[in-house]
């Protein structure tokens, strides 16, 4: 994909099972259209490792697998929000309740904004399984890679050398967890978008490149 000519402000929400590669096609999106990446997961990791007031309140909260409170997360987005309105964005992994999404139009109505759309990059779970099970992470620079995209026997990360290593929580058990997590916390935010004909959903089955068509394909045409 090459960067666009003529910026779209996109305001969207990109959401996927694990495994759906969400957060690499929330990159791949917002670096075609200039749009900025707000992941939450990545601010309140960042915050943690700030040891911030609001990193010390999130902590325990995801160290224990939990949501944090809605009212420190609506408070991030609210503030990234008023920087980044005149760019357009892409949220990722938010919101995940309806209040979230409730608070996420409110905050919009406020700067007379709206939400584009919420695209699902939807994915079956045996699919989701097969992946993560071959998937493996660099401990240096973080990055994941298919076992398969790798020459046999690599053992370390072909970007900076660290090690590879499988992550603690892609065992079948765990991704079962996970998924199931997932879909009950999701359903409700979905069809809170799908009864609002604000939903677009996205066959995640397929190469990073494939799934990056679709999501284009999805958004409004401007
Ligand atoms: P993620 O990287 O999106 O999986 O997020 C990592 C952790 O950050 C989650 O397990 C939650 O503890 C927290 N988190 C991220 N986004 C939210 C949100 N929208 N609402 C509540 N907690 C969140």
């Amino acid at each position: 994909m090459s960067i666009a000519s003529a910026p779209h402000r996109y305001r969207l929400v990109l959401t996927g099972p694990p495994g759906s590669g969400k957060s690499t096609q929330a990159e791949r999106l917002a670096a075609y259209y200039g749009l900025a990446h707000l992941s939450t997961g990545q601010i309140l990791r960042e915050e943690v490792a700030r040891h911030s007031t609001l990193g010390q309140q999130a902590q325990n909260f995801m160290s224990d697998g939990h949501l944090v409170p809605s009212a420190l997360v609506n408070d991030i987005v609210a503030a990234a929000l008023q920087r980044l309105r005149a760019r357009g964005f892409v949220l990722d992994g938010y919101p995940r309740t309806v209040d979230q999404a409730r608070a996420l139009d409110g905050m919009l109505a406020e700067e007379g904004l709206s939400l584009d759309l919420a695209i699902h990059i939807e994915l079956p779970e045996a699919v989701a399984y097969a992946r993560l099970a071959s998937r493996v992470v660099c401990l240096g620079c973080k990055t994941g890679y298919q076992r398969a995209e790798l020459p046999a026997g690599t053992t370390r990360c072909p970007k900076c050398g660290g090690a590879l290593v499988h992550r603690a929580d892609d065992t079948p058990e765990v991704i079962h967890e996970r998924f199931v997590v997932y879909n009950e916390m999701m359903t409700p935010v979905l069809d809170f978008y799908r009864v609002q004909s604000r939903l677009r959903t996205v066959d995640g089955d397929g190469s990073l490149d494939m799934v990056a068509e679709r999501v284009l394909a999805a958004l409004p045409q401007t």
